[in-house]
């Protein structure tokens, strides 16, 4: 391949494949079984791809290129996650605005899309910020709206009092504005949710799909499901009740002080005079800590006395009540009982706030001494001290205890979920805007509960309005577009106000997958014959720090378009693997750490083919590997040697026998490594054949079948390759090749030991098995063993195929 270079090879197939529409899917084609390959739509960042993606992406066309050559009409679509923050950031600190520098990102990531030579249908390309495409985004709104499954509500935002504007929570970094460094605080305000929680109980059914076993146990924890009791402890010297839910029930007579969230209703309440100074002090502390940070399961639960009492049903004692930060007001009922001499965190809080710790479960040995020390806390045992229940497991108790709850009127099981409600009102410019108006005649008149006001179908898309001041004023930026805000009402033609939040990006790739099949569709967000052919999507490839935000998303939303009636199925992605990550020197590669690698000068040096082909090589696709330059070098000498010995017009000197056994071993074994993601042993499969064989040379038929095996790794290279065999175009267009366990069988041979010159024993061993361990096994057969004892092996003798042979002192 002297005459050109790797960068002109790649430019005249690229070009080529563009031309020919070879990689146009034939959504109607019944030729040959559907394959939707799908791979994460890329952000369009100012940044340049960077190794991830090359990684991500390379991967994933391998993948979609090795189902093709399987027989598979393959889709293999590519878009733009347009909207979001970073460009509407970009824009408050330059001016420029955020549609200009998005689609100027866009632009130039096509171009270094296309550098990767992966197969994409560019006819189907999306961009979730076209109008085109959030006309849709704003339709299925509207369908979760007239469902119920949209509302509105009051939620606490990050809220920068010097700034004056609501921050994400990215813009937020240790408690402070990103952009001012002033403590960030909280500030409630009326926003939009999707309805997620309900479907909780089936998004926990996972084990049906064919993802990542830690992937679905993510999803599980983040839903995180727990069976409990809602126990009514009644308030001392009122007629009031505070619910607490507790997964313990069976721990209730331990329970010897209660503590509420800092937000509970009560707490203003219960607080006397005495301890209000320092409630309130902790109050305004929990206020700027994030809701993970406060509920994380290592750190101490930190409280402070309210003053206030209640009493415990079953024991009928008075406890005192706490806050504590560790209570969250959004998971449960925002109340919890404290068990000292059964869970440690309690224990801790005990002994520092000098609380009774009462014992009722003896550990299995019977021991019912007092819990005065921390190992001493047990989490299950003999039920004591616990009326009726007194000498039952614990294990039995807490259902038991559960049910006589609920019998005798004080508390009821009761299912809670970690998962909570989707918030996606952003108080941001650029994003999709919600498509509903504030109307206080139809309030008035009680046309419209709260005086919402859906926009109907026939006015999407609510355009964004391009004239905004993206200067921070307290509210998103369109609130201060007078053309947008003031409209009509579409109910009663009186005057109305749109709302001026945008949905949150995850809303935008909740539905992608859909709108691939006809992106171009102006009578629907999706056409429901394509889905019907096309869906679910096959493979699903992409990054795991989206285990939980878009998986669950994504699958919630096909679940309710499910349910609404529009889709036939409940689940969009049958197969999901993620890739791992590249780090150099075995750091995450960071723009901090100044150890980025840039993808651009390798490529520009080696290719495109050696650039993603190393990446593969590094390792197991789902492990990833760390980068090093010299590591290259040796995919670039592969892929030049495997080239001149495609090119090479030798006649195979090798003893047929011996090619086609190798041959057939190397199809073998990248078949099974592409099969199971170990792109980089099926790289290594083709090396060692490609070492093996180059001096002797092949013929044209293990050429064939040698290109077609490198394909998918070296697209460029294998098509340029294919024509100067003098093949028709395309390489893609073949068939993958398959092995033959004929070949593999006979190549056993069968090798006589000697030791000392006298026949020992015979071993089996492949033709192709090396030196060191035909001699290592020889050594081992037990007649040889029995010749070597005692001696000491002077020279060790291998003809390769025909003898091995030890000579002793
Ligand atoms: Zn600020
Ligand atoms: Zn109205």
């Amino acid at each position: 391949m002297s005459e050109l270079s790797p960068r002109e090879i790649e430019k005249k197939w690229q070009k080529k494949w563009k031309e020919t529409g070879l990689y146009k899917t034939d959504f109607n084609s019944a030729a040959r079984p559907k394959y939707y390959n799908l791979v994460m739509f890329p952000y369009p960042s100012a940044a340049k791809l960077h190794i991830g993606h090359w990684y991500n992406f390379g991967g994933a066309d391998t993948w979609g290129r090795y189902m093709r050559m399987k027989g598979y009409n393959v889709f293999e679509p590519i878009g733009f996650d347009a909207f979001g923050l970073p460009a509407e950031n970009y824009a408050v600190k330059t001016g420029v605005h955020p549609q200009e520098t998005t689609y100027k990102n866009i632009e130039y990531m096509r171009e270094q899309l296309s550098a990767i030579g992966a197969m994409y249908d560019w006819d189907k390309e999306i961009v979730t910020s076209d109008p085109e495409y959030y006309k849709w985004t704003q339709w299925i709104f509207l369908k979760f709206f007239e469902a119920g499954l949209a509302y509105r509500k009051m939620a606490p935002v990050n809220w920068c009092p010097k700034c004056q504007t609501c921050l994400a929570n990215e813009q937020v970094k240790d408690g402070k504005c990103e952009r001012c460094g002033s403590e960030v605080t909280k500030k409630d305000m009326e926003q939009w949710f999707f309805n997620v929680k309900k479907y909780a109980e089936r998004l926990l059914n996972n084990e049906n799909l064919d993802w990542p076993e830690k992937t679905k146990i993510m999803q599980k924890n983040w839903i995180g499901r727990s069976e409990g009791v809602n126990i009514d402890f009644p308030v001392f010297n009122s007629n009031k009740k505070i619910t607490v839910f507790t997964s313990y029930p069976e721990t209730i007579f331990g329970a010897t002080y209660m503590v509420l969230a800092p937000e509970h209703p009560l707490v203003s309440s219960l607080t006397d005079e005495k301890h209000k100074k320092i409630v309130e002090k902790y109050i305004e502390k929990a206020r700027h800590q994030t809701d993970i940070k406060r509920s994380a399961t290592d750190k101490e639960k930190t409280g402070v006395m309210t003053g206030g009492y209640c009493i415990n049903p079953v024991t009928k004692e008075k406890i005192p009540v706490f806050i504590g930060d560790y209570v969250l007001m959004s998971y449960g009922t925002g109340a919890v009982m404290g068990v000292p001499a059964h869970d440690a965190r309690d224990w801790l809080f005990a002994v520092k706030h000098k609380l009774p710790i009462v014992r009722v479960m003896k550990t299995y040995e019977g021991d019912t001494n007092e819990i005065d020390k921390l190992e001493k806390v047990n989490e299950e045992g003999i039920m004591m001290n616990s009326g009726q229940f007194n000498g039952m497991d614990s294990k039995e108790a807490k259902k038991k205890i559960a049910e006589w709850i609920e019998r005798e009127g004080f508390g009821k099981i009761t299912i809670n979920y970690k998962l909570r409600d989707w918030l996606i009102s952003r108080q941001r410019y650029w994003g999709a805007p919600i498509p509903v108006v504030y109307c206080k005649q139809c309030e008035k008149s009680g046309n419209a509960p709260d005086g919402i006001v859906p926009v109907p179908e026939k006015d999407l898309p609510v355009l964004l309005p391009k004239n905004v001041d993206f200067i921070p004023r307290g509210k998103s930026p369109l609130h201060y577009v007078k053309d947008f805000i003031e409209t009509t009402c579409p109910k009663c033609g009186g005057p109305a106000e749109r709302e001026s939040d945008t949905m949150d990006t995850f809303v935008d790739s909740s539905w992608y997958f859909l709108r691939y099949l006809s992106p171009k569709k102006n009578d629907g967000a999706f056409d429901k014959e394509m889905i019907k052919k096309w869906m679910p999507v096959d493979m699903y490839i992409g990054g795991s720090e989206h285990a939980c935000m878009h998986l669950i998303y994504a699958r919630f939303f096909t679940m309710v378009l499910h349910d609404l009636g529009y889709l036939d199925f409940d689940e969009p992605f049958k197969r999901l693997v993620h890739q791992g990550t590249i780090t150099k020197d075995s750091a995450k590669m960071s723009k901090s750490k100044g150890n980025v690698v840039s993808p651009d000068e390798f490529v520009e040096k080696y290719g495109s083919d050696v650039f993603r082909m190393y990446l593969m090589f590094m390792g197991p696709f789902t492990a990833g590997g760390d980068w090093s330059d010299k590591g290259i070098n040796g995919v670039a000498r592969f892929i030049k040697k495997f080239s001149e010995l495609i090119e090479n017009n030798n006649k195979n000197k090798l003893d047929h026998q011996k090619t086609l056994n190798l041959i057939h071993k190397t199809i073998k074994r990248v078949t099974e490594s592409i099969e199971t993601f170990q792109f980089n042993t099926a790289i290594a499969a083709m090396m060692e054949f490609t070492n093996e064989i180059s001096s002797d040379g092949i013929d044209m038929e293990s050429k064939k079948i040698m290109v077609r095996l490198i394909a998918p790794f070296a697209p460029h290279t294998a098509e340029e390759l294919w024509e100067r065999l003098g093949q028709k175009y395309s390489v893609f267009d073949e068939e993958w090749p398959k092995f033959d366990d004929k070949y593999l069988a006979s190549a056993e041979i069968e090798i006589p030991v000697q030791v000392n010159g006298k026949l020992r024993a015979v071993i089996r061993a492949a033709a192709d098995e090396g030196k060191e361990k035909i001699l290592e096994r020889a050594k081992n057969e037990p007649n040889v063993k029995k010749y070597l004892e005692g001696a000491k092996i002077v020279k060790e003798i291998y003809v390769p195929g025909k003898l091995a042979g030890f000579v002793t002192d």
